[in-house]
């Protein structure tokens, strides 16, 4: 079957190749999110998308879930992760990102068999079995290996990374006395 959607993490055609929940010999416990692959015309290593407004609080690296970034959802407090990404996302911690905001590219970084998105949903930002929510079911789309996942294209087009420019006020005042008594004021590159 196939859903289409608003928030989709991908703006073209994903399957779930993996869906919440599942158990067997590839996961510990359960399969603790959502898998998205490409399918159809996508590209093999497609941009991926913020599925919320919110805040990045962060952007990491390890063998396992390889080149992350988790985003806080401003609606419901809780935190989503995008794992396996192709390289370090080009957002930071603190970067505010709207629903369709470019968080990064996917890819097979991690502990991986293929190219997919592996996206989490947690209560907490730390990494726990007894908090996570089912991604599916927040994105509405069934939580259903096979499905085909559509992007709706509303959301507006991507932004690039927010950035705060520090500006150093390129002068100096001071001021000397000279012998007579008498001050003078300079300005000064610097
Ligand atoms: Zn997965």
């Amino acid at each position: 079957m196939s859903v289409t959607i608003p928030n989709s993490p991908v703006h073209s055609d994903t399957i779930l190749t993996a869906v919440y929940g599942e158990t067997g010999p590839n996961w510990a416990r359960f399969h603790t999110g959502t898998d998205f692959a490409p399918t159809g015309s996508t590209p093999a290593n497609p941009q991926l998308f913020s599925v919320c407004d919110g805040e990045v609080v962060n952007v990491m690296y390890d063998g396992t879930l390889g080149n992350q970034i988790q985003i806080k959802d401003d609606a419901t407090g809780n935190y989503w992760r995008y794992c396996h990404m192709q390289s370090a996302s080009p957002l930071s911690i603190g970067d505010r990102v709207n629903t369709g905001t470019q968080v990064g590219v996917m890819g097979a970084t991690g502990n991986v068999t293929g190219i997919h998105l592996h996206l989490e949903l947690s209560t907490t930002m730390a990494w726990n079995y007894d908090t996570f929510l089912n991604p599916s079911t927040a994105l509405g789309i069934p939580n259903e290996r096979g499905t085909i996942v559509k992007y709706d294209g509303s959301a507006p087009p991507p932004e690039p990374p927010s950035e705060i420019v520090k500006k150093k006020f390129p002068w100096v005042l001071y001021a000397k006395k000279f012998r007579n008594n008498r001050w003078q004021i300079f300005l000064n590159s610097i």
